[in-house]
């Protein structure tokens, strides 16, 4: 099946849940995301600083980037101009970084703080109490210039649907108790990114806003797990 109609198929799975497709094309050329592009696909995810920068040069100016990759303080520069959402904002002095090169840039930049929800030492991320320290600080209360609308986590690699389910559900959790007992005009949780192509419909059922697919649309990669792409 070709790329326009797989996407087309995935936003229309989608549409019962309410969920925006974020289309991830890291590794593919130009041609496949302007396959997408010409369905309207206008969210596009990359995991990688250097190229995501590179196709956002190249490709129409009307698309919407999003960061989902591990995020280097030193490469937060190239795309704070244009990004659209940092999915994976992971510690306090990265949150600090984005928010003086967003200063620099004379804008705001939306983050979704990723949190640890999985059994993996290879990924990265909050944890629940380190998520609410941050929030609650001086630190975060003087970066006026990033936006927290959300959180992003990534489950275990498993074939354990019920654990997949019990990540996600305890990320959903803490989104909403950030939401009650968080009163800040810096943060709202709307977004929730959560779910990839192998396990996205457990996801969606337990509350995504934001689903990154990639290997579904696009076909397979070849390089390895996200969880230990650097960006
Ligand atoms: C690559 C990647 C995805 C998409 O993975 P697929 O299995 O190809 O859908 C989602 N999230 C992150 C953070 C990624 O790096």
């Amino acid at each position: 099946m070709s790329i326009k109609n797989k996407i087309t198929e995935y936003r229309e799975k989608l549409r019962k849940y309410d969920t925006r497709l974020i289309a991830v094309s890291k590794t593919k050329p130009n041609e496949d995301l302007l396959q997408a592009y010409e369905t309207g696909q206008r969210d596009f995810g990359e995991n990688k600083v250097q190229e995501l920068a590179r196709k956002a040069e190249e490709l129409p100016k009307d698309i919407n980037w999003h960061m989902i990759g591990h995020l280097q303080r030193n490469k937060v520069k190239y795309i704070a101009p244009f990004v659209q959402l940092i999915h994976s904002v992971d510690s306090p002095r990265l949150a600090t970084e984005i928010n003086k090169q967003a200063l620099k840039n004379n804008r705001s930049i939306a983050c979704l703080l990723q949190v640890y929800i999985a059994d993996e030492e290879t990924k990265f991320g909050f944890s629940e109490d380190e998520l609410f320290d941050f929030l609650t600080s001086d630190e975060f209360g003087n970066l006026k210039n990033i936006k927290v609308t959300g959180l992003m986590g990534m489950a275990t690699n498993t074939d354990n649907r019920e654990q997949i389910r019990s990540e996600f559900a305890n990320l959903k959790r803490i989104s909403d108790r950030i939401a009650s007992q968080i009163n800040n005009d810096q943060v709202s949780m709307e977004e929730l990114s959560m779910g990839m192509t192998s396990d996205y419909v457990i996801a969606c059922e337990e509350g995504s806003t934001m689903v990154r697919i990639g290997s579904a649309i696009f076909g397979s990669r070849n390089y390895p797990t996200p969880q230990n792409t650097q960006a």
